[in-house]
């Protein structure tokens, strides 16, 4: 399948991976399997000056005269043939990055990606164990990002109800609460920030969402905590037996990998990768070496078999905890390569000037774990500011705080214990807040994602 890919599609009509194998002076038949890929350097977001260089733009002629082509138009004739051609590769679609740090990237999909990403979206559907009768909602926000778009042909592929609400953005928390009073959905789809916030004004405003069996995460990385807090609020709606199922997907893979249902109690089985529509590389960060299977490194992704915008040996920036695994999933038996433990970005380990620690490095996965794992705590966000709003003055740490019970005293203390026990220093300040206040602070039904980690230090100049 990458011979071909390569052989037929991505090297004589890609600008970016045509230049490449020129400069390498490398023929695309000269990789002959997975194992070759390592001839060839990187991609990363850096490389996307020019989106269109990475999308299969055709040249007429050449492809006119392509084998496959040729196969094509002798089997179903000509008029047949051109149709098939449009199909797979007219873009006619695009999601694109969200692009916090970068420009937004556009990433085009033709007819055959947006198969490929309803196929995916079967694959979620079937590993999540949900079923044609069930009611679904859809709470990503309405945006040209994968996480929607995944969602939305998951439920038309799978052929199942779903209501899509748009998130907090399109009808606010209220909205989507009351969409879900009368829709009594069997599954939502949601980030889980903006889940957790709709179970809990759910929950404080006595909604009962009884039929519920599935929470399908996506958009940001789900941390053991959040499941459990999670679990206890639906349990609260009348839902105990709720199982919670974390995806994983990005922009330039243009599908989303989900783990499958893992029996109560147990660990999750790690990210399902579809090895059809992608291969996944796991690379020392560092010396972007393969590193053995099991191991944890960086995930390099190579799309299969896509057509509008292609990525050969992407890298995501994002660290998988155990590295990949061909062995059979123990849950339900798939043999497809699984991506096991916590993914964490390279790019979320920043310096601080905490007092006289000048140039600390703060591993923000971690805070932001640690305090996703504590029990008595509801919601927080992490501020950083400067002493004084003064650009020349150290870095403050202030963590916003909503106690789920108990006091407000131990919650703080506490606090304070973990970020000692996890890196060198304890937050500048706690501040107590109502869930009404939190909402505001982390933009529910404002921004397309939560933010939990605000920083309003003034730049220097
Ligand atoms: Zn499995």
């Amino acid at each position: 399948m990458l011979r071909r890919f390569l052989r037929e599609r991505v090297v004589p009509f890609t600008a970016h991976y045509g230049k490449m194998f020129r400069e390498l002076g490398m023929d695309a038949a000269e990789i002959r399997g997975t194992a070759d890929l390592v001839k060839l350097p990187f991609t990363s977001k850096k490389d996307f000056g020019t989106p269109k260089d990475f999308v299969i733009i055709p040249d007429e002629k050449v492809l006119k005269h392509q084998w496959s082509t040729l196969k094509l138009a002798v089997t179903h004739g000509p008029n047949a043939a051109k149709e098939s051609l449009e199909r797979e590769l007219r873009p006619i679609f695009l999601t694109s990055t969200t692009g916090r740090s970068a420009a937004p990237v556009p990433f085009l999909y033709s007819q055959h990606d947006i198969d490929r990403l309803t196929e995916g979206g079967v694959r979620l559907m079937t590993l999540c164990r949900s079923e044609r009768a069930w009611k679904h909602v859809n709470a990503f926000p309405f945006a040209p990002h994968l996480a929607f778009w995944q969602a939305h042909y998951a439920g038309t592929g799978f052929g199942a109800f779903m209501v899509s609400s748009g998130g907090g953005k399109t009808m606010g928390t209220e909205g989507n609460v009351k969409l879900i009073d009368k829709i009594d959905p069997d599954a939502i789809i949601a980030m889980p920030t903006f889940l957790y916030h709709l179970l809990q004004e759910g929950a404080a405003k006595g909604s009962r969402w009884k039929n519920l069996k599935r929470l399908v995460l996506g958009g940001e990385k789900v941390p053991a905590g959040m499941r459990r807090k999670l679990k206890a609020l639906c349990a609260e709606m009348g839902s105990p037996e709720v199982s919670i199922m974390s995806t994983y997907g990005f922009t330039e893979a243009k599908i989303a990998w989900t783990e499958c249902m893992s029996p109560e109690g147990e660990e999750p089985s790690g990210f399902h990768s579809y090895p059809d529509m992608a291969f996944v590389e796991v690379v020392d960060p560092d010396t972007g070496e393969r590193v053995p299977d099991g191991q944890p490194g960086e995930i390099v992704v190579t799309t299969l078999d896509a057509r509008g915008t292609v990525v050969l040996r992407y890298r995501t920036g994002d660290l998988i905890e155990n590295g990949i695994t061909y062995e059979p999933c123990p849950y339900c038996g798939r043999t497809c390569p699984r991506l096991l433990g916590k993914i964490s970005r390279v790019s979320d380990i920043r310096e601080l000037d905490i007092g006289k620690l000048k140039g600390t490095l703060v591993d923000f996965n971690r805070l932001e774990n640690l305090l996703d794992d504590l029990d008595g705590l509801g919601a927080w966000q992490i501020e950083l500011r400067k002493r004084n709003d003064d650009p020349l003055e150290s870095d403050q740490v202030i963590v916003h705080a909503v106690p789920m019970n108990g006091s407000a005293d131990s919650l703080k203390e506490e606090i304070g214990k973990r970020f000692r026990d996890a890196t060198e220093f304890t937050p500048n300040d706690v501040l107590i807040h109502d869930w009404e206040e939190m909402r505001k602070l982390q933009g529910v039904g404002k921004e397309l994602k939560e933010k939990k980690v605000v920083d309003h230090r003034p730049a220097e100049n």
